[in-house]
């Protein structure tokens, strides 16, 4: 496919914010790609090279490209560089900047010099790199080399979500029985790309035979909430009630020669858990094995665990052994993925945890999560008090026969979490897609309320459902604006849906943890709105900590656990 081609596509997305026509016209673009570039298309059309586990930054500074935009059009720096801070927009500039015809490059070909400017390193490489950025702007015509310096600053926003991108292809195969499929391959490889090549190449037979890959994030299972242990058992019956640990959620992968741990949310972690992946290594040696668990900060002398705030300090780059030393990490491992080429995510819990017993021998570093199995409520009652006697969490009662559920979230997994009296018993995460500037002393940070939004997967759109104004420090506040500013929008992001027009429209990228009193109905908000135009809003949000790294935006709480949990806290009023 030509890239020129692939571009119109592009512009028809951008020109709408209706889910049905962006799903009708990637379809219509999958269609028209065959197996060796659908992949590529794919990835384009996220703004990404490969999916984000491979942890490929592309996003170039303005500055360079402005350059390499200056030496393409043969225009001059100063004057580009002006008028950039007038548009605003690298792609609207390169349009213009831009006059040949362009040499008709395929999405292959792009891609494959995208690529290459993407690994170029070493001593010389920016100037290589603004080279070779301004030979490929110089080869593409007005139009492509919008998009292409859209791409190269890492601002190519089409809200093409995972699921938009799941829907279509499934219809551009003609059947929407795929979807399923599609949904369990990508659950178990994160990888869109590959999910869509194996289709196209293997057809559903070889969708149905994708299974969990080393060096392949697993998306991670999810528990659903209840909110006591006579409904626990009452949905499950005989279970295992683990401990919930308040740490750092970590997947494992370590093959013979190789390990990697992956977040919450797919991203690279390894080089944060020195003596995690040591201890790793000493113990699993000659074994294949993806496991998965909490990371969390410990006292050595005592052996008490340590608040999250602490075990969070090792999201750093810099001064990692130091902190490793200063506070050392124990490993709670509570499940096991993959063994010696078995897939294990299709066995039952308790053959899984079996076996994570017959594997992980005493070390000081990593253990089997603590749990109890029982059928009675008092007796889970007890071992929740427990856990929160000794500052945990809370508990995760899960399904003795329930296979690992990756990328979702059922009753497999249930949790239950503290509560204080009059208090929403468990707190969402939310994505920021706006701010409002603010009055009185506010005024002076330039923010004064954050608008922001739970997720609906079925629209793959950001909905909204609270105003924010407390809960963040002064120095919060002023490093938010300006992360918030990187990401402002001139208008409402395609992807939000809302009714309330914020001083400030932001890109959804952030999230935070926010608590509250209660969920009550509203107008005013789109979460969950029904026939009658109400939504759910949050009464009294408060934000906690700063912003969540280990969650993307579409990892955030989901409209329908909102209207769960509202549906919780109407029973436990009741009560
Ligand atoms: P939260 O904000 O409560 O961490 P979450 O959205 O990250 O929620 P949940 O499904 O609510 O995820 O809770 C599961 C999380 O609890 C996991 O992501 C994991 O990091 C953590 N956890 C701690 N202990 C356990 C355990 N024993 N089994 C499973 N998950 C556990």
């Amino acid at each position: 496919m030509k890239f020129l081609n692939l571009v119109h596509y592009f512009e028809k997305l951008e020109a709408t914010s209706k889910r049905l026509e962006m799903f009708a016209i990637l379809s219509d673009l999958f269609q028209q790609a065959n197996a060796e570039e659908i992949d590529k298309i794919i990835y384009l059309a996220q703004g990404e090279l490969l999916p984000p586990f491979h942890g490929i930054n592309i996003g170039m500074s303005e500055k360079y490209l402005l350059r390499a935009l200056a030496k393409a059009g043969d225009v001059d720096p100063e004057m580009i560089a002006k008028q950039y801070r007038i548009v605003g927009d690298l792609g609207g500039l390169a349009e213009k900047v831009i006059h040949g015809e362009g040499k008709g490059l395929t999405v292959a070909e792009v891609y494959e010099r995208i690529d290459a400017i993407a690994t170029m390193s070493g001593e010389g490489s920016v100037e290589r790199k603004i080279d070779a950025v301004c030979e490929l702007i110089g080869a593409v015509s007005p139009l492509e080399a919008k998009y292409v310096a859209r791409f190269m600053a890492g601002k190519l926003r089409l809200g093409a979500g995972d699921a938009t991108i799941l829907e279509a292809l499934a219809l551009s195969k003609g059947d929407r029985a795929y979807r399923k499929e599609l949904d369990r391959a990508y659950n178990i490889t994160s990888d869109l790309g590959l999910v869509a090549k194996t289709l196209y190449q293997a057809g559903e037979e070889g969708i149905r035979a994708m299974s969990v890959r080393m060096g392949y994030p697993i998306r991670p299972a999810l528990c659903e909430r209840l909110s006591s242990a006579e409904e626990i058992v009452e949905k499950i019956g005989r279970c295992s009630v683990e401990v919930k640990y308040d740490g750092l959620r970590c997947q494992i992968h370590k093959s013979k020669n190789d390990l990697a741990i992956f977040s919450r949310n797919q991203e690279r972690t390894t080089p944060m858990f020195p003596e995690i992946a040591e201890a790793c290594r000493n113990l699993f040696r000659e074994q294949e094995i993806i496991i998965e668990g909490e990371a969390l900060a410990f006292n050595e002398a005592t052996g008490d665990l340590l608040p999250f705030q602490i075990t969070s300090q090792r999201k750093r780059k810099h001064g990692i052994e130091d902190m490793a030393k200063a506070f050392p990490l124990k490993f709670f491992v509570f499940d096991l993925l993959y063994l010696n080429g078995e897939d294990y995510t299709h066995h039952g819990y308790a053959q899984r945890r079996k076996k994570l017993f017959e594997l992980i021998k005493k070390n000081p570093v990593m253990e089997v999560s603590h749990a109890i199995e029982t059928e009675d409520p008092v007796e889970i009652q007890k071992f929740f008090d427990a856990s929160i006697e000794r500052g945990l969490e809370g508990i995760v009662a899960k399904r003795l026969d329930g296979p690992y559920a990756a990328g979702s979230r059922n009753f497999n997994w249930i949790k239950l979490k503290r509560s204080y009296k009059g208090a929403l018993s468990d707190s969402v995460d939310l994505v920021i897609v706006g701010y409002f500037a603010g009055k009185g002393h506010r005024a002076k940070f330039g923010i004064g309320t954050i608008l922001s939004a739970v997720y609906d997967p079925g629209e793959d759109r950001f909905k909204t459902v609270t105003r924010i104004g407390t809960g963040f420090s002064e120095e919060e506040l002023v490093q938010l604006k300006q992360l918030l500013d990187e990401e402002a929008a001139p208008e409402r992001p395609h992807p939000v849906d809302s009714e309330i027009t914020p001083d400030v429209w932001v890109n959804p990228k952030y999230v935070i943890t926010v608590t509250a009193d209660e969920i009550t109905r509203s107008p005013n908000h789109t979460a969950g709105r029904d026939a009658d135009g109400i939504g759910y809003a949050l009464r009294f949000p408060r934000v906690q900590g700063f912003i969540r790294t280990d969650k993307s935006p579409r990892d955030a709480t989901t409209v329908s656990e909102i209207i769960d949990m509202f549906n919780l806290q109407k029973r436990v009023k009741m009560e």
